[in-house]
């Protein structure tokens, strides 16, 4: 007798997470990585940096986490997610920066990427010392206006003080302060275990040496990432 056909289920659209401490280049990387593959770049932080700006509901209530370098509580974060992906077309692949920072975050979000249509194909783990972190992060100077950010030494503005991209004023990140900085380290050393064994256990860690040039690093990213056919032309 034959058979009727199986539905089918129709392919997930691909998911790849970046883990890494606080100045490990997730926001640098995660931008050039989305555009090699042609994904979304989707950074938590800067939702909420907007947030904050936008002075909205969110953004009060994250606000004070943020600037003491804490992390903002997991239900305001799957709040932010679930809002950003409900009603996605789940038609490009995205690069998730800064999220998740928590195991209870890395099981939310595969509930959530089911639902909208996703799934996380990969984990990349950007891995530096914490001496690279405090180098890197108290030499940072972020757009006001933009959010892209430059360094001091390894990343200059062409004029110092604004920004290359859209000419508003460079801001230290109220995060980036050397007191805060260390506070950030140290909870992050906290929660990566956990976050790490999630994804080993099911076999979608790559760990990513991530000193080096921009550019050494980001090839390493988009080398790693698990995405076929990403070296033609897309
Ligand atoms: P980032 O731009 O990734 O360095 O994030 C800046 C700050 O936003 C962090 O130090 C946290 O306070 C907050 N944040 C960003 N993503 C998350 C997250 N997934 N969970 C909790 N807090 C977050």
């Amino acid at each position: 007798m034959p058979q009727a056909p199986k539905p089918q289920t129709p392919p997930s659209t691909p998911i790849v997470v970046l883990l890494g401490g606080p100045g490990s280049g997730k926001g640098t990387h995660g931008q050039a990585l989305a555009s090699a593959l042609g994904y979304e770049h989707v950074s938590a932080g800067g939702h909420f940096r907007d947030h904050i700006r936008r002075g909205t509901p969110l953004g009060r209530q994250a606000s004070k986490f943020i600037e003491n370098g804490q992390l903002v509580p997991d239900e305001l974060v799957t709040e932010l997610m679930r809002t950003l992906f409900r009603g996605c077309p789940a038609a490009k692949g995205v690069v998730l920066d800064g999220y998740p920072r928590s195991l209870a975050q890395a099981e939310a979000l595969e509930e959530i990427a089911a639902a909208a249509g996703y799934a996380v194909t990969g984990a990349l783990y950007l891995v530096i010392s914490s001496d690279e972190i405090v180098r890197r992060l108290s030499g940072r100077w972020t757009c006001g206006m933009c959010g892209r950010t430059f360094h001091e030494t390894s990343k200059p503005p062409a004029r110092p003080g604004v920004c290359d991209a859209c000419g508003a004023e460079l801001l230290r990140r109220a995060d980036d302060e050397p007191a805060t900085i260390r506070r950030r380290i140290a909870l992050f050393h906290e929660m990566i275990g956990p976050l790490l064994g999630f994804y080993r256990g099911t076999g979608r860690l790559v760990e990513i040496a991530a000193e080096g040039t921009v550019q050494e690093v980001s090839a390493r990213v988009i080398a790693n990432s698990g995405v076929s056919g990403i070296n033609e032309p897309l």
